[in-house]
């Protein structure tokens, strides 16, 4: 176990808490403790939002090439120390090691995509109706943002937002989730290493309410870009707007899936349960709810579940295991919640790992399950479950598919099988997301927007895009003499 006594980060010094309370982190494959480290809560989140403060003038006038060549250092290193990164990704937060590399691959391409983007954030000059008048119009950083992450994806959570954040110019304080902290740490040692000058990032864990309260209680906080649960989401809406402060919000989602009768069933197959499996289901934009076109339903629901019984679970450090635990027995207790009602509300269950389950006795696994005889009302219908059930509904037209797939007060992505153009076209432009996937599951890449409609959020993050996020537009008028 490793003892982390000095593990915030406040304006370029490693520090333990000003409480010196410290904290816990699990491994949730072995439930073993890895590590100890500092537990902070308002006192260090204000000292951070201090040094955030006072570092603003230096950071946001230097050039966006001198941001820039930080972030692409930034992106190298992460680069070469994937390996360690995904292992610890793996230990804290249990995804399969090959996840965690494509995690930490993805999270270092945000790196790269905005130090890239900094060099890009070009303001306007607009044409004026008046002869003696030249309008300018000219995009300049928020200044302080407070980044609050989730911890199902802890590498690339922080590198989507500190990414555009710092190539915009901003100083930032970090608080990522308590069940994820040893990476972050890793990524702000690596920011370190990159040379990002003292109180540019600080890092705070600990407290989430206490650290909540200090960053909205301070009016020096320009902006709050979080990725959590919309529960979360809304609080800190509400008490942003004593100050108006800006907000990018992720928030929940609930996935559906449309598996039309012209589309390769196998593709989308294969596609369903990579997105509903991967990191066991605890992903925004994984699949929550599928529908599958009449004709071709018993088809599909049989080649989901040979594939289903063929997914290996276990410790993500082991090689070839495809599922790894849930994150926390908070977690664990709501799938299990999920899945009681919708077994109480009439639901077939196929589950078969579920013999397997003494064997993994000491995690908090849970095994990877089919519901078929599914029907609205049940919560794994319309709550998100972030968790490796799968409840496959039958439609019958392409409108009554639609009219399924938007019946959700989420809206963050949706997913079309389908080999037909005209239908992908028209399904797609019919759909109440911010995301949706045409025989596509995997939508998250840094140089597209990202992001939710409806209580899945506000803020696009990714692309040139997000970077507008960070950024307030001033108007200037020039009056001038001809
Ligand atoms: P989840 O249920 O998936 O853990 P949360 O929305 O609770 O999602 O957590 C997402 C992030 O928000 C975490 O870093 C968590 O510590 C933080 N968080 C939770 N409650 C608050 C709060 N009141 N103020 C600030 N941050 C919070």
């Amino acid at each position: 176990m490793e003892t982390l006594t000095k593990s915030n980060y406040i304006n370029g010094v490693w520090k333990e808490s000003v409480s010196k309370k410290s904290m816990p982190v699990y491994n949730p494959a072995t439930l073993e403790q890895i590590a100890e480290i500092s537990y902070g809560g308002k006192s260090d989140a204000e000292e951070a939002i201090k040094a955030a403060k006072n570092t603003f003038p230096t950071w946001s006038s230097k050039t966006p090439r001198e941001r820039s060549t930080i972030l692409y250092k930034a992106y190298q290193l992460m680069t070469e120390q994937a390996d360690d990164l995904a292992k610890t990704i793996t230990k804290e937060q249990g995804k399969p090691l090959k996840e965690a590399l494509g995690e930490v691959k993805s999270a270092a391409s945000f790196l790269l995509w905005y130090a890239e983007e900094a060099n890009r954030l070009y303001g306007e000059t607009i044409p004026s109706s008046v002869k003696t008048k030249r309008l300018l119009v000219i995009p300049q950083p928020v200044g302080v943002v407070a980044a609050i992450t989730p911890w199902n994806f802890p590498a690339s959570m922080i590198t989507r937002k500190l990414g555009p954040a710092l190539a915009a110019g901003c100083t930032v304080i970090l608080k990522p989730a308590p069940d994820t902290p040893l990476t972050a740490i890793k990524i702000v040692k690596i920011l370190e290493e990159a040379g990002i000058p003292s109180g540019v990032v600080n890092l705070v864990n600990g407290d989430a309410k206490g650290i909540g309260k200090a960053v909205l209680s301070n009016e020096d906080v320009r902006l709050i870009t979080f990725t959590g649960s919309t529960e979360v989401g809304k609080y800190l809406m509400e008490k942003s707007a004593s100050h108006v402060k800006k907000l990018s919000l992720e928030l929940g989602g609930h996935a559906p899936i449309l598996v039309f009768d012209d589309a390769d069933i196998d593709q989308a197959v294969d596609l369903t349960l990579a997105s509903k499996f991967r990191n066991s289901g605890q992903t925004c934009i994984c699949a929550n709810r599928v529908y599958v076109q009449q004709s071709v339903y018993e088809t599909f629901t049989e080649k989901l579940k040979d594939k289903v019984r063929d997914l290996r679970q276990g410790n993500g450090l082991e090689e070839q295991v495809d599922i790894g635990p849930l994150i926390n027995e908070h977690q664990k207790d709501k799938v299990m919640t999920h899945l009681r009602d919708a077994q109480e509300k009439g639901a077939d269950i196929y589950s078969p790992h579920n013999d397997n389950r003494n064997h993994l006795s000491n995690g908090l696994f849970f095994p990877p399950t089919v519901l078929t005889n599914v029907h609205k009302k049940m919560k794994v219908m319309h709550e998100e479950t972030f968790g490796p059930i799968i409840p496959v509904q039958s439609f019958q037209s392409e409108d009554e598919g639609i009219t399924n797939a938007n019946d959700s007060n989420y809206g963050l992505a949706a997913y079309i099988f389908t080999k037909n153009v005209d239908r992908s076209v028209r399904v797609s432009e019919k759909l109440e997301y911010g995301i949706v996937g045409i025989n596509d599951v995997f939508p998250a890449l840094a140089e597209a927007p990202f992001g939710g409609i409806k209580q899945s959020g506000i803020g696009k993050e990714g692309g040139h895009h997000g970077i507008h996020e960070f950024v307030e537009l001033k108007y200037i008028s020039m009056g001038i003499s001809l």
